[in-house]
């Protein structure tokens, strides 16, 4: 059994699917708690009594002090926070906000995510600017010396991964936030595979934008996703409407100065409530047990895994995180997906498209990812490694 500080049979009382099927996809989306659901269910049907406006205003206060909880949670400000509909809307807010010009540079790591590759890619081309790779180091994470020499005045951003989707790695964000800011560089952090599973703090990564997803670690609804934006950056955004900006003459408009500029006026204030619940659903676990909990789970799952026969797993980097990735020999990862489902368990499958510059230098092409949260027990575990030496057997 664990001995982390997690109370199994409560979290798991809030978690009814996680007694149902062993559930390893919380890096894809999670299960929410009780908490995350009441509140959300509450509140539509509260609009359904009295309509969206009015239900929205009885909950004003409480809509309010999320701020100071998502502020709590990044170890942050309140006008630092803005809340929105994704990590990727989030990141690319952020990413839109910061000016690029010819012969401009953004530096990216092997680790870049998907959505942040193409944008920035497709941005690049548009104006002019160039992007290179910082590469890793002999174990696969980031290699801050090699960011050092590749820095340079026409940089302007370097975009950090701090856990990557496809692996198990957790990049040094700090020291790579540090070399950035002595050569004049804004730092863009997604930390949505991060948050909710280990610490991520304003202060302590030094970043300047910190994005997140609602759905993945944090436990909360779909659809909701954080920005912090650090004081002081005064970076406009390119879209913005009434409620980050008021129209005060007809030629001019003056926008807020908090990170809410970064937010729309329209957003569902049912999954603002949840994902709000959720972070204090965390809070009340606590993140240093909730990484503790993860860290040993996903250990066991790693550790267990490579002991299977015919099985590789490919995670990299010396500090962990939560994402277990892994191949069966001759079974393909959306088959081994399948079997596993049929067994009542979750993992997720991937081709190569959600990081594509390492699974192309690993010559990697798909993977299973299997990603454990606190409430899933040991008997799950072990029951998913008797299951997956199975599939290999017959
Ligand atoms: C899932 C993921 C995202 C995107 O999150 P959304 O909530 O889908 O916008 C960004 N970065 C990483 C590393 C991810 O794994």
């Amino acid at each position: 059994m664990y001995d982390d500080g997690i109370d199994l049979d409560a979290v798991r009382t809030d978690t009814p699917g996680a007694r149902e099927r062993i559930f390893l996809d919380s890096a894809g989306s999670s299960l929410p708690p009780e908490p995350v659901l009441r509140e959300t269910i509450s509140h539509l049907r509260r609009e359904s009594e009295v309509g969206g406006y009015r239900a929205a205003a009885e909950r004003a206060d409480d809509l309010d002090k999320g701020y100071a909880v998502a502020a709590g949670f990044f170890g942050c400000q309140p006008d630092e926070i803005a809340f929105t509909e994704s990590a990727t809307r989030s990141w690319l807010n952020a990413f839109t906000s910061v000016p690029l010009a010819e012969g401009d540079r953004v530096l990216i790591t092997e680790a870049e995510y998907g959505s942040n590759a193409v944008a920035i890619y497709h941005r690049a081309r548009m104006v002019g600017a160039q992007v290179d790779v910082v590469p890793s180091d002999s174990t696969g994470t980031l290699d801050v010396a090699a960011l050092r020499e590749l820095l340079d005045e026409r940089v302007k951003l370097v975009s950090l991964v701090h856990a990557p989707t496809n692996s198990g790695l957790v990049n040094p964000v700090r020291e790579a936030v540090d070399a950035a800011h002595e050569a004049g560089a804004l730092v863009l952090l997604d930390a949505c595979q991060s948050a909710g599973q280990m610490r991520v703090k304003a202060d302590e990564t030094g970043a300047d934008m910190i994005s997140a997803t609602g759905r993945k670690w944090l436990r909360g609804p779909r659809g909701t996703g954080i920005l912090v934006v650090r004081q002081g950056l005064q970076l406009a955004p390119t879209q913005i409407d009434q409620h980050g900006a008021t129209w005060s003459i007809p030629d001019g408009v003056e926008l807020r100065p908090d990170a809410r500029v970064h937010e729309l006026w329209e957003s569902s204030v049912a999954d603002r409530l949840g994902l709000i619940a959720a972070l204090r659903y965390a809070d009340q676990i606590g993140i240093d047990a909730i990484e503790r909990a993860v860290r040993a789970r996903a250990d066991a799952l790693r550790e267990g895994l490579a002991a299977i026969p015919r099985v590789q797993v490919h995670d990299i980097g010396s500090v962990r995180s939560g994402i277990v990735s892994f191949t069966v020999d001759g079974i393909g990862a959306m088959d081994v997906k399948s079997a596993l489902q049929a067994k009542r368990i979750t993992v997720s499958a991937s081709g190569a498209h959600g990081a594509l510059l390492d699974m192309t230098l690993r010559g990697l092409t798909e993977f299973v990812r299997a990603s454990p949260h606190y409430f899933v027990d040991h008997e799950q575990i072990s029951t998913f490694l008797e299951t997956v030496s199975d599939l290999i057997c017959v």
